[in-house]
């Protein structure tokens, strides 16, 4: 078994675990997968130190590790403080390490391995979707002092570029000076460090690091709380990062936004994980969306710090599994709450609520848009 992959999770503290189980009570995947974080903390115990009762677990059959979100919500309930996700990414790397990876997965890391995205489309085309805009591209001649970092779903599918557009309009609207790195932006590589990939998001990380210097990048702003995340957490290094609701909210309090349009529908707001559970962030994306006039906005039944993944982190953007997908769910909870307009802050929840919304048939009662789409209309 791979000795640097155990050596890390031996680090982790799965060992503080005392089996409540709130972890696999609070999962939302676990109601429909055999993925159960509590049984993983005790099996990894005598994956560690083995048992003659016990024999030590063989992992290399336990496929449910690839059901698991990312979303960190068993972290977050843990009373032991014990972090259950980070094990599940652990033990992750070990079937990594063996090449025993779903092969839709493993599509999408040799298509962030060969082009730097994971829907293996050319490098070429990542700012294809800029043509008919305002924008400045990274140069030599001149630092960049905001860059706004676009990511891959908004770069390459056709409908996160809408929200990539409305960023870019919104920032032009209110005379914002920033550059992107267009063709030579590459993945942040997020989900490919939680889909256990360490050498390969090292590397990601690494390069990203010295396009940063190379192009004197000051402050970064990003589309998705998945490249958000990386940066700010994940890179080793103290980055200048926000996401982009941090940034507009800041913008409100200073004034430096006035709307000018009205939206006069209900609507209801999606909390993604790696911008709430995984880093507090609740209040910016609320203050943006009541500021727009006209709209009425009504929390979801489970909103905030209790809110449910949309089922699209942690590489379930590319890997599927059986049983009604939780934004489905989440769906019939926005029009419980009568929103018009489920409203997000993710380009993944963007996808997987437009999915959501076709597949439960509801297309003519609701819709999903991104906060930076209402904005742009409003402005
Ligand atoms: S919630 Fe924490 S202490 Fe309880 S079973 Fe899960 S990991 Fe262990
Ligand atoms: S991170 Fe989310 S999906 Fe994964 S085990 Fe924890 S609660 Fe379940």
């Amino acid at each position: 078994m791979a000795m640097e992959e155990l050596a890390a999770i031996k680090k982790l503290d799965f060992n503080m675990c005392m089996q409540c189980g709130k972890c696999t009570g609070s999962c939302p995947v676990s109601p429909k997968s055999k993925l159960n974080p509590r049984r993983f903390m005790l099996e990894t115990a005598y994956l560690i130190s083995p048992l003659t009762m016990h024999p030590p677990l063989n992992i290399q059959e336990k496929g449910e590790l690839w059901d698991c979100t990312t979303c960190s919500t068993c972290s977050y309930r843990c009373p032991r403080e014990v972090k259950p996700m980070d094990v599940l990414i652990g033990l992750r790397s070990l079937l990594v390490e063996a090449g025993n990876v779903p092969s839709t997965l493993g599509d999408a890391l040799e298509g962030v391995y060969k082009y730097g995205n994971p829907w293996g489309l050319s490098r070429s085309k990542r700012q294809e979707w800029t043509q008919d805009l305002k924008v400045k591209y990274a140069s030599e001649e001149e630092k960049i002092d905001l860059l706004y970092f676009v990511g891959c779903a908004a770069s390459y599918d056709s409908r996160a570029q809408v929200v990539a557009r409305a960023i870019v309009k919104n920032l032009n609207a209110l005379s914002i000076d920033f550059s992107i790195l267009g063709n030579k932006e590459t993945c942040c590589g997020n989900e490919i460090i939680s889909l256990g990939e360490k050498g390969l998001f090292e590397e990601i990380a690494g390069n990203n690091l010295a396009l940063f210097d190379r192009y004197g990048v000051q402050k970064i702003v990003t589309t998705s709380p998945h490249c958000f995340h990386a940066f700010k957490s994940r890179y080793g290094r103290e980055l200048a990062v926000k996401h982009y609701t941090q940034y507009f909210a800041d913008l409100i309090d200073e004034e430096k936004i006035r709307f000018s349009g009205k939206i006069g529908k209900v609507v209801t707001y999606q909390d993604p994980c790696f911008l709430g559970k995984h880093n507090d962030i609740y209040d910016e994306p609320r203050k943006i969306i009541e500021s727009i006039p006209g709209l009425r906005f009504e929390e979801l039944g489970r909103s905030g710090k209790r809110s449910v993944c949309c089922e699209g982190g942690g590489g379930r953007m590319w890997y599927d599994i059986p049983g009604e997908r939780l934004a489905e769910d989440r769906v019939r909870e926005a029009l419980d709450v009568g929103a018009e307009i489920i409203v997000v802050a993710c380009p993944f929840c963007l996808l997987t609520f437009d999915d959501a919304i076709k597949t439960s048939g509801n297309e003519e009662r609701i819709q999903v848009k991104d906060i930076m789409e209402l904005v742009a209309e409003t402005l």
